[in-house]
């Protein structure tokens, strides 16, 4: 168990958190509960902001707001200097709601709708990232449709794949995201954009995966990108902008061992300035896009434990009050973490313990194996890095209501996303009832 941002242990032997006791907030708030320390949250974007001052490059750090979207999370990555990347209709709205401006937020997305594409439009966002053909043309008939002219950013499958500590240089060509480097996609899309009167192709982006240890992957994609670059140029596209992505690594065992963040910076920095260099092409702005390694690491889960079942010789299951429908991810892709007794946090973590939830299907775990003191009825566990990709993936499946997220700071509390109840999880329902002759229920397909 490492202890990160202002985590500690009480002298009563508690988990605290930004100046919290753990045990306290589940008593208060109740569990299911999503912690997140705001001084760490904050810290972790200054490590970006601090290592891309010492480049001299222009930058910008788009927090991708899929790891973790709510209106605080949106104010606070704005009040930190972020741009902001959406994938939805639903994020962009919550950006928007939470004041962000509009034209420091990008659109992702393979299947952008049209509506989702309007909306952004309408609300002036500052760039579009176009996946694919299809999109292309839609943009471009909704900027024209609402005469307006559109910067976008697009989407390259530069042929690198990267994951934790290997990259495949010939990985990623089998994916549903972006414009094919290597079949020659890219190219034509940057021929095509240069036709279209309400677009300007201010940039190109590539996304080479998720949870990255090493900065290899990163420079071979860049290398390849300044190639794509290059040619854009030549067609005369307005480029100033090469976006990298995201997917800088961290920490959720022992396992993993990430880089501090300065180094993945570093790393990229060099690279850019020394393929564009080398082609002679000026130096564009660096766009990151971190979501993970901002509230990943800054986020915890506490929950209270119930029954147990222990099979002599084969594994002892320990049973909390939630599960993969607040943190699907080892349902997911077999995603690894580690816990504590938050009640207990000083006492020694000799057993091995099996965390299952309690949803009513097997795979239904959070930790496999985990080491913890014995559990008993009532404790509060505390799992670890859980601040991106659980809440944002949460569901009602078993009619689970939803659970609350915190952000604490110096001893306060502030609670920015409320439980639901279980009244909440019936709300849309109604009863069966077929519309009468001429009746049209006001149940449309309207979704904004
Ligand atoms: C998911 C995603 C990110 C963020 O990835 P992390 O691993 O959370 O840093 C950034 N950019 C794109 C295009 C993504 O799809």
């Amino acid at each position: 168990m490492k202890l990160e941002g202002t985590m500690k242990i009480g002298p009563e032997g508690h988990l605290w958190i930004g100046g919290c006791d753990t045990v306290a907030l589940a008593r208060r708030f109740g569990t299911p509960l999503f912690v997140y320390d705001e001084a760490y949250l904050r810290a972790r974007i200054r490590a970006f902001h601090d290592a891309f001052a010492t480049t001299g490059l222009r930058y910008e750090v788009a927090y991708a707001a899929k790891a973790f979207c709510a209106l605080a999370m949106c104010q606070l990555v704005q009040e930190e200097g972020c741009a902001l990347d959406v994938v939805s209709g639903g994020e962009l709205y919550t950006a928007l709601a939470a004041g962000f401006p509009p034209e420091r937020i990008h659109m992702h997305g393979n299947n952008k709708t049209m509506a989702e594409i309007e909306y952004g439009i309408e609300s002036g966002i500052g760039a579009f990232v176009v996946d694919n053909f299809t999109e292309l043309e839609m943009v471009e008939e909704a900027a024209h449709r609402l005469g307006r002219t559109v910067d976008v950013l697009l989407r390259v499958a530069p042929g690198v794949e990267a994951h934790t500590h290997e990259f495949i240089s010939t990985g990623q060509q089998d994916s549903k995201f972006g414009f094919d480097r290597a079949t020659g996609q890219a190219r034509q899309a940057m021929a095509r954009v240069r036709e279209l009167n309400h677009l300007r192709c201010i940039g190109l982006h590539a996304h080479i995966g998720s949870q990255i240890f090493e900065t290899e992957g990163f420079i071979a994609a860049i290398e390849r990108m300044a190639e794509v670059y290059e040619e854009g140029v030549r067609m005369g596209l307005p480029l100033a902008v090469l976006n990298v992505g995201g997917g800088f690594g961290i920490r959720y065992t022992d396992e993993d061992d990430p880089l501090p963040i300065r180094q993945y910076v570093e790393a990229i920095a060099g690279a850019v300035k020394s393929a564009f260099t080398a082609r002679g092409l000026a130096i564009p702005a660096v766009w990151v896009e971190p979501g993970r390694s901002i509230a990943g690491p800054a986020g915890i889960t506490l929950y209270t434990v119930g029954t147990q079942k222990v099979i002599p010789g084969v594994r002892n299951y320990v049973a909390v009050d939630g599960g993969m429908t607040d943190n699907p991810r080892y349902a997911l892709y077999g995603a690894k973490y580690e816990a504590v007794l938050a009640n207990r946090a000083h006492e020694a973590a000799d057993e091995v313990w099996t965390v299952a939830g309690k949803c009513c299907e097997s795979g239904d775990i959070l930790i496999r194996d985990a080491r913890l003191a014995p559990p008993r009825p009532g404790d509060i566990l505390a799992v670890f890095g859980t601040g991106a990709y659980n809440y944002a993936m949460i569901s009602h499946y078993n009619r689970i209501p939803h659970a609350a997220v915190v952000f604490v700071r110096d001893g306060k509390t502030a609670l920015v996303v409320e439980r639901e109840t279980w009244a909440d999880v019936a709300r849309f329902d109604r009863p069966l009832r077929y519309e009468a002759e001429g009746e049209t229920a006001a149940v449309g397909g309207a979704i904004r």
